[in-house]
């Protein structure tokens, strides 16, 4: 069978924005006889995520991810149906995922490293396994649960940096769910900051890009920040934790400000930065999801739970076509998505 896949073209350098020329398709031919074990699945969604940056770069500079090798194929999050299999634990039908999964169209894999998951769970909505009930829910659930340090009656203030992104419009919600008293948002577009505050209930939103963020952190947290889930660094960062209030928890989940630039991983604070959160003793811990995995089952469960019941809202960009997977990917590094960046590749 003919299959188009999307191989590593170039790559951008430690230093260089990624381009959808980094990439290129190719149409190969897929040998569909199977062999013990494995199963032909048909891919329905791709997901593009901020960590495949480093993995463009000859050295990822993270132990637990590998490069991806020039004119092989790129893989990352996928859902798929199986077509067909000779592995005894998936039948014809079955939805599948995986963190490994092809940027191919068709792929033959080994169904052991295939995970089946319940289409019931997210009420048909394939993709949300990609994202709200998939890796990006549980770096939010978990990130904020392990890292936060949130306490219900404690009228706290939280702050979401990356805020109408996959993981921050997930965080904040679930910090408001779990007792933060005011969640405000941080993000780049006024159309985000709408989204964020008449679709998902945040309290406020600041648009960085055009405001002046130290000043409208000021009017809209006028006691304080307890909480910051960061997913951005740089400046922004600073000028959050410049506001903390003392005892404060920031949950280091991501430093996207810094992804296109080649420095290590997370990379140094300023001093004054690192004085204030050292005079008044607020946590800074990296959160990695993948350290949580025992507790994934339980969190994807609440998740759906959440999802179901309407008290998460989730929100999605999708793009059509495996030729559109660069194209994808830049334009989420450079924030045109809301919410989850997913790229359909079939009905
Ligand atoms: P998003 O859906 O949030 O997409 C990335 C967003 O980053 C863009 O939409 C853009 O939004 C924002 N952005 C891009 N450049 C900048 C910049 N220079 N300054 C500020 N914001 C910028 O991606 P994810 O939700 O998948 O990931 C969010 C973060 O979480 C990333 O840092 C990622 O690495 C991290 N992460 C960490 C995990 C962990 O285990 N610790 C697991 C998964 C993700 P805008 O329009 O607002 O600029």
């Amino acid at each position: 069978m003919q299959v188009q896949r999307v191989v590593l073209n170039s790559r951008p350098g430690n230093n260089g924005e990624p381009s959808p020329e980094n990439f290129r398709l190719e149409q190969i031919h897929l040998t569909s006889d199977l062999e013990d074990g494995q199963v032909l699945v048909r891919t329905l969604y791709l997901s593009v995520d901020p960590y495949m940056r480093c993995r463009m770069n000859e050295d990822t500079g993270a132990g637990y991810l590998a490069s991806w090798k020039l004119s092989e194929c790129v893989d990352g999050g996928g859902v798929g149906v199986v077509e067909s299999s000779r592995c005894s634990a998936l039948t014809e039908g079955d939805v599948v995922t995986s963190f490994n999964w092809p940027w191919q169209t068709h792929a033959v894999m080994m169904g052991g490293g295939l995970q089946m998951v319940d289409p019931q769970m997210v009420d048909g909505h394939l993709s949300y396994f990609l994202g709200a009930v998939g890796m990006t829910g549980l770096t939010a659930l978990l990130g904020v649960r392990e890292k936060g340090r949130v306490t219900k009656g404690a009228n706290q203030t939280m702050v979401v940096s990356g805020a109408a992104g996959a993981c921050g419009s997930l965080a904040g919600q679930i910090g408001r769910l779990d007792g933060c008293a005011k969640v405000v948002g941080i993000c780049g577009s006024d159309e985000k900051c709408k989204a964020l505050v008449e679709d998902l209930g945040f309290s406020a939103a600041i648009n960085y890009r055009s405001g002046d963020v130290s000043a409208r952190l000021k009017e809209t947290c006028p006691a304080g920040i307890d909480v910051y889930f960061d997913n951005v660094g740089g400046a922004t960062s600073d000028a959050v934790i410049e506001q903390m209030n003392k005892g404060g928890h920031v949950i280091l989940c991501g430093q996207i400000s810094q992804y296109n630039k080649d420095v290590p991983y997370p990379p140094p604070l300023s001093d004054k930065t690192q004085e204030i959160l050292q005079s008044r003793n607020i946590t800074r811990e990296r959160f990695m999801v993948l350290s949580y995995m025992s507790k994934a089952e339980a969190a994807l469960f609440e998740l759906s739970q959440l999802v179901k019941s309407a008290q998460i809202k989730v929100l999605e960009t999708v793009v059509n076509g495996i030729e559109n997977m660069g194209v994808a990917f830049c334009s989420m590094m450079k924030g045109g998505n809301v919410g989850k960046q997913i790229v359909k590749i079939s009905e």
